[in-house]
């Protein structure tokens, strides 16, 4: 089958699909100015994310830690979502309660789009969690922040709200997101490097569960092998011709 398609037999499975479930990596929001983990411009004062982004590395430097996802924060807060993030938006809209999209963003930018039906596995930038009584608040705007932030109901040291490598996702998010992927007749994954526990699992399980699994990355991902389509492309291109509104004229 030649490559267009193949396009065309992924985008009508997605039309015909009553329950579909997409995950997103770094890759759907590098278009929005974010850089990714995995690939060129990811680094942060020339340090690799896997020595800030741990229990340890913050047990010996909060400050430090805290410096780096200051950064972040203030990177996603002026960030815009972009096409990516607005096709899915429209892909809820059309299959409602059959829909569940798991990110393992941490920039808010799905929420701030409009995704509803959404499970953030991995937590957020834009807030912070109490480190003695585990409350999570929202940090204020990135301008009057002055990191490490305390907590607003007892005064201790509070954390950033995201899991960090070497942590477990909450089980119930990773239940949700295993039940729609086991479920789905079509999975969709994004600009994933499908390399980081539990998220990787969730494209294996689709297809165990008989899904048509389609994923959009630049790179091939252990996950390649597995999908009916492989689209090689930046998240706005590959999302475009699958879900975006068909070319007037166009059955
Ligand atoms: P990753 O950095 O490991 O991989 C990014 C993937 O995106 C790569 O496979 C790359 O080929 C692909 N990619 C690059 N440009 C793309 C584009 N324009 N369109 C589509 N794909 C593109 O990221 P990950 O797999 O999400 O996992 C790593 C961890 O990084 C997660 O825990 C996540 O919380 C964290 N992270 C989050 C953000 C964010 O919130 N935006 C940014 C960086 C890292
Ligand atoms: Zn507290």
């Amino acid at each position: 089958m030649r490559a267009a398609e193949r396009v065309e037999e992924a985008r009508r499975c997605i039309e015909r699909a009553h329950r579909v479930a997409v995950l997103t990596g770094a890759g759907i929001s590098a278009a929005s100015g974010i850089p990714t983990f995995r690939g060129p411009g990811g680094l942060w004062e020339g340090v690799r994310p896997e020595e800030l982004a741990t229990p340890e590395a913050y047990a010996r430097d909060p400050q430090r830690v805290w410096s780096w996802y200051a950064w972040r924060y203030r990177l996603a807060y002026q960030a815009r979502p972009n096409r990516a993030h607005e096709l899915l938006v429209q892909l809820e809209r059309d299959k409602g309660d059959g829909f569940l999209l798991v990110t393992q963003n941490v920039d808010g930018l799905h929420a701030r789009a409009g995704s509803q039906r959404l499970v953030e596995l991995h937590g957020s930038l834009h807030r912070a969690r109490c480190e003695a009584c585990q409350h999570r608040f929202p940090l204020p705007p990135p301008e009057t922040f002055m990191p490490p932030p305390r907590c607003p109901r007892c005064g201790s040291r509070a954390r950033p709200d995201v899991v960090w490598f070497g942590e477990l996702v909450p089980g119930r998010a990773y239940q949700r997101a295993a039940e729609a992927f086991r479920t789905a007749e079509v999975a969709l994954v994004v600009g994933t490097s499908a390399v980081v526990e539990p998220a990787a699992s969730l494209g294996r399980l689709a297809r165990l569960g008989g899904a048509y699994l389609v994923e959009v990355n630049p790179e091939q991902t252990p996950l390649t092998p597995l999908a009916h389509l492989s689209l090689r492309c930046g998240a706005e291109e590959g999302l475009e011709p699958l879900i975006g509104p068909r070319a007037p004229g166009t059955a």
